[in-house]
C-alpha cells in the first residue's frame, strides 16, 4: 500500500515538473535532513541579546525558503529545536513547566507562528523532550522534597492533610533513598533523605515506573503532538534506568507506543550516548538513534577523512545498518558529525575546509537522517566548555543584527573565517556544498532509505556504496584521497549514468566503460539502468 502511495504521489510530481528533480522527494515518510538550532544562539529578534522563536522565523528561509528561488536555502526537511520550555538554565536541560514556552524565547503564539511556517515549507519540527529528570524547582519536585520528610500519621487521624509523603502523590515521581548511595543527592530540606539524580542536583531523576509519571509524560507528547510537534528528540535515554538497557528498551517501546497512539506519522530520536551494541539493543524499543559510535574525532566519518584511508568505511556502514534493520525493521539511522555537546567538527577536521565539505559529503550521503548542528555549514568552531560549543550563529561579519550574545560562561568567540551572508553569495563555500548535498539527498530516495551493500575497491582512499530503495539501484563513491582515483564497477551488472558529482574542486569526475574517475576529495552519484 505505502508503496503505492509513493508511486501514485511520484507520478504526479513528474507530471507537475516533467523530470525527477527535488520535488519527487517529498514522500511522506520520516526520512529528512535535520538541522539541530541552539534558539538561544541563533537569532535575537528583540535586541535583548538572546536568541528567540520570532528571530528563528525570521531566518527560516535560510533553512528552508519553501521552494522559493529568491533565495539561498539550506532546504532542510526538518529542524530538532533544543529545549524550548521554561528552565533555570541557559541550556534549558531542567524543565520547570512542560507546557509553556521560556519567556525568553518568547510565546506560545510565536510557537505556533513556527510551526504554522514549518508546515507550509514542509518541514518537521521536532523538540527535545526530557523527562530522565525535571528541575529541582520543577513544582513536583518542590512539593515532593518538602513532603517526604512528613511521616505518615494514619488515615483517619491525618494532621498534615495533603502534605505527608503518603498523602502527597509527588512523592512517588522521584526516587528517595534514606542512604547516601552514588547518584544521589542530599535533599535540601531533610539531611537524611536523598534523591536519584544522575546528572546534577539541579537534575532530580523521575520515577518512570510510577503510572502517574507516564501518565504525565502521554499528556505531554499530546499536549506538543496535538499543536503540531512533528515528535520528538529524546534526551539521556541511557539514563532513564542507569545502567539497565532492557528496562530502557522496554520503556521506550511503551513510549513509542504512547505517541504513534497519538499522531502515527511522529519521529522520535533518541540520545544514547553510548556504544554500539547498547544502541543496537534499543531498536527495539524506538525506530531511531543518533550515530555516536560514527561521530565525532574517533567514530568514522571524521578519522576517514582525515586520514584519507577509507579501507574499512563500507563495510562498516553496511554491517551497522544490517545489523540495526535486522533489529528493527523501521530503523533509521540518525548520522552527525557533532552536536551541542561535543566539539565542533571543524575544529575536528583542522579547520580544513576541503576536509570539512568531505565529512559532510560522507555523512549526509549516508543511509538515514543526517542532523546538521547549526553553524556546522559555516565552519564554526568551538571546543572545552559546553558554552563554547553553543556561540551564536555567525549571520554577517558587518551587519551584527539579531546575532545574540554568547552563552554566560563562553570563554570565546571566533567567528568562522566567512559568515552566512558571504557564504550564501559564493558558489564554492562550505553552505553552498552543504545546500548541494540536501538537495542531492532530497533528489535520491535510495540514499537515505536504500539498503546499503558495501562494494569493493582496489584503491585505500575510496569508499564506495550500492543503495536500493524500492527496486531503484544508485552507487555512492567517494575519493577521500589528496590524488584521482579510480572505482572499478564492470563487474557490478547494468549501465551506468553518472548522475552527480561534488567535490572540493571545478575537475570533473569521468565515466567511461566500467571504470568512474573521479578528482581529489570528491564524490559521485551513479545510477545503473
Ligand atoms: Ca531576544
Amino acid at each position: 500500500m505505502r508503496r503505492l502511495v509513493i508511486l501514485i504521489s511520484g507520478l504526479f510530481l513528474l507530471i507537475l515538473t516533467g523530470c525527477r528533480d527535488e520535488q519527487t522527494t517529498r514522500i511522506s515518510d520520516n526520512y529528512r535532513t535535520y538541522y539541530e538550532v541552539f534558539v538561544r544562539s541563533f537569532y535575537d529578534s528583540d535586541d535583548d541579546g538572546i536568541g528567540d522563536l520570532k528571530g528563528l522565523v525570521h531566518k527560516l528561509d535560510y533553512l528552508n525558503n519553501g521552494g522559493s528561488s529568491r533565495s539561498k536555502s539550506l532546504n532542510v526537511g526538518g529542524i530538532w529545536l533544543m529545549p524550548v520550555m521554561p528552565s533555570p538554565s541557559y541550556h534549558k536541560y531542567d524543565v520547570t513547566d512542560y507546557y509553556a514556552i521560556a519567556p525568553e524565547y518568547g510565546t506560545m503564539q510565536d510557537f505556533e507562528e513556527l510551526l504554522e511556517e514549518c508546515r507550509t515549507r514542509d518541514v518537521k519540527v521536532i523538540i527535545d523532550l526530557v523527562v530522565n529528570h525535571t528541575s529541582s524547582e520543577h513544582p513536583w519536585f518542590r512539593s515532593a522534597a518538602r513532603s517526604i520528610g512528613i511521616p505518615p500519621c494514619g488515615e483517619d487521624t491525618c494532621v498534615h492533610e495533603e502534605l505527608c509523603r503518603e498523602h502527597n502523590p509527588y512523592c512517588a515521581y522521584y526516587n528517595f533513598a534514606w542512604e547516601p548511595q552514588s547518584g544521589y543527592a542530599q535533599t535540601p530540606l531533610y539531611e537524611d533523605i536523598y534523591y536519584e539524580c544522575r546528572f546534577v542536583k539541579e537534575m532530580p531523576d523521575l520515577n518512570l515506573d510510577e503510572p502517574a509519571v507516564r501518565w504525565e509524560i502521554t499528556d505531554i507528547m499530546r499536549f506538543w503532538l496535538e499543536k503540531g510537534v512533528g515528535g520528538f528528540r529524546l534526551d539521556a535515554v541511557t539514563y532513564f534506568y542507569y545502567g539497565n538497557t532492557q528496562k530502557n528498551a522496554d520503556f521506550l517501546h511503551w513510549l513509542t507506543a504512547q505517541a504513534k497512539g497519538i499522531d502515527k506519522d511522529c519521529y522520535i530520536v533518541g540520545e544514547a550516548w553510548s556504544t554500539a551494541g547498547v544502541i543496537r539493543e534499543l531498536y527495539t524499543g524506538a525506530d531511531s538513534f543518533f550515530n555516536f559510535p560514527f561521530s565525532q574525532i574517533s567514530g568514522l566519518y571524521i578519522p576517514v577523512v582525515r586520514t584519507g584511508d577509507a579501507r574499512q568505511a563500507a563495510a562498516r556502514m553496511q554491517e551497522w545498518n544490517d545489523s540495526i534493520r535486522e533489529v528493527n525493521p523501521r530503523a533509521i539511522d540518525a548520522v552527525f558529525l557533532s552536536n551541542h555537546d561535543n566539539a565542533r567538527s571543524y575544529g575536528m577536521l583542522n579547520r580544513n575546509e576541503d576536509l570539512a565539505k568531505m565529512a559532510a559529503s560522507f555523512y549526509i550521503l549516508s543511509p538515514g537522517n543526517a542532523f546538521i548542528y547549526y553553524g556546522e555549514e559555516l565552519g564554526m568552531i568551538g571546543s572545552g566548555r559546553d558554552e563554547n560549543k553553543r556561540l551564536p550563529m555567525y549571520w554577517s561579519a558587518e551587519d551584527k543584527t539579531g546575532i545574540p550574545l554568547p552563552p554566560p560562561s563562553a570563554e570565546f568567540f571566533e567567528p568562522p573565517a566567512f559568515s552566512a551572508m558571504q557564504q550564501m553569495n559564493d558558489d564554492t563555500s562550505l553552505f553552498s556544498h552543504y545546500r548541494r548535498l540536501i538537495e542531492i539527498k532530497n533528489k535520491y530516495p535510495e540514499i537515505a532509505r536504500g539498503t546499503i551493500e558495501a562494494i569493493p575497491s582496489e584503491n585505500d582512499a575510496v569508499a564506495a556504496y550500492a543503495l536500493t530503495y524500492d527496486g531503484s539501484t544508485i552507487l555512492v563513491v567517494h575519493n577521500f584521497g589528496e590524488t584521482e582515483a579510480t572505482q572499478e564497477l564492470s563487474n557490478l551488472e547494468g549501465k551506468y549514468k553518472l548522475l552527480e558529482h561534488i567535490g572540493v574542486s571545478s575537475e570533473k569526475a569521468r565515466l567511461k566503460g566500467g571504470t568512474v574517475s573521479l578528482p581529489a576529495r570528491s564524490s559521485v552519484i551513479i545510477g545503473i539502468k
